[in-house]
């Protein structure tokens, strides 16, 4: 067979140069089998040289190589396969990284990214099939089905990229990615009559605080709200006509989003204001005085809407559903139930794979919707829970 796997390094006892032992996965010390390389480097012939860190790369590379010059003859160019070369995944991809750097999930793209380089890295990205990456994303173990997505849609923003470049591919050699489907990672979710009961009950257990309530009642309200945009507002968040503007929204760094507050909330929002004063740039939702380890003014931390909706959650008997799923998923849902799916699909902006997650309502357009949801559900709410209750 052609080419082999060998090592500069010497052993550290005998000075002999280390040996391929393909037994025993490395490069070892013909006397002192302990002693291992830690760098590889594939040769295959005429000139073809490959260096490597890892072992286990290093004999996939050379596998491919020979499977490569077996089915392509004596059209087999070494220069195709040679590390740095320029259309290889590995040499594309870090000009496809500087370019996401302004990305709030660079740091996830990065991963994915050279997550994949490690397999994909010396190929000629022309080369690399929608066979060789439905096996790559599918040979990850231990990631969930909606991560593997997430691999996939990654690499086809890459795929796309290199092919908007022009002169690394062309439509025609576009891979077609596999269809990942993570029906199975979809949240368990509630209805509206639930997810009243845990926002009145929370009511009810947060009287010290009567924020912690307000801010789990927006995310139920308004199906754009992330939980970490609400860290984010602060006093002079809301403007004179009822808008909210949220600087720097989890993942679209540099860029604010607007959402229009019902006027209950808007009334809310000042009857808090004047319980308690603040000067404008002073978070919103933080901590009230008072309270028993929680430093008063201190913005509340990632997990205390969390627990509190935990906490109320357990308390009316509803298991498995966190806050998130429990607000906005859920209103989403319902939402698409009460206006049709078509409606809060438009309403959303969506495209139809995210729209099937949950829909998400944004900009003035939405408005109606929210009034139309709020109208309905707190009519329902208050007519079941009259019947139930016995009161009022
Ligand atoms: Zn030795």
């Amino acid at each position: 067979m052609e080419g082999g796997i060998y090592t500069r390094e010497k052993c550290s006892v005998c000075g002999k140069t280390l040996r391929h032992d393909g037994g025993k996965h490395g490069c070892f010390c013909p006397d002192h089998s302990k002693i291992g390389a830690r760098t590889f480097i594939v040769k295959f012939p005429p000139n073809l040289y490959q260096t490597f860190t890892q072992y286990e790369k290093a004999s996939q590379s050379l596998n491919y190589l020979r499977h490569e010059k077996g089915t392509r003859k004596q059209r087999f160019n070494p220069d195709d396969y040679k590390s740095i070369k320029p259309n290889s995944f590995a040499a594309l991809k870090d000009k496809y990284l500087a370019r996401k750097t302004d990305k709030a999930s660079y740091r996830v793209i990065c991963q994915i990214i050279n997550r994949a380089n490690e397999t994909l890295g010396y190929i000629n990205v022309r080369e690399i099939t929608g066979a060789d990456i439905e096996d790559y994303l599918v040979g990850i173990a231990g990631i969930s089905e909606k991560t593997r997505f997430n691999h996939m849609t990654q690499l086809r923003n890459f795929w796309k990229w290199c092919l908007k470049r022009g002169n690394i591919i062309t439509l025609a050699e576009m891979p077609s990615f596999p269809d990942i489907d993570y029906t199975l990672g979809y949240r368990k979710i509630t209805d509206w009559e639930t997810q009243e009961k845990v926002l009145n009950k929370l009511k009810e257990i947060t009287s010290h605080n009567p924020k912690i309530w307000f801010g789990i009642d927006m995310l139920a309200t308004y199906t754009s709200l992330r939980p970490d945009d609400l860290r984010r507002l602060r006093e002079e968040s809301l403007d004179t006509n009822g808008w909210l503007t949220i600087y720097n929204p989890t993942k679209k760094k540099n860029k604010f989003k607007t959402i229009r507050l019902h006027p209950d909330h808007v009334a809310l929002w000042r009857q808090y204001q004047e319980k308690y004063p603040a000067v404008p740039t002073m978070p919103f939702f933080r901590h009230a005085p008072g309270i028993k380890n929680c430093k008063p003014d201190k913005l509340f931390n990632r997990k205390y809407l969390y627990a509190w909706w935990n906490n109320a959650a357990e308390e009316i008997g509803l298991k498995g559903v966190p806050l998130y799923p429990g607000t906005k998923h859920t209103t989403a849902t319902e939402t698409a139930k009460l206006l049709g799916a078509d409606k809060a699909k438009v309403a959303s902006g969506l495209t139809n794979k995210a729209f099937d997650r949950y829909c998400q309502v944004e900009g003035d357009g939405s408005y109606e919707v929210i009034t139309a949801i709020r109208t309905k559900k707190k009519a329902e709410v208050i007519q079941l829970f009259r019947s139930a209750k016995g009161i009022e």
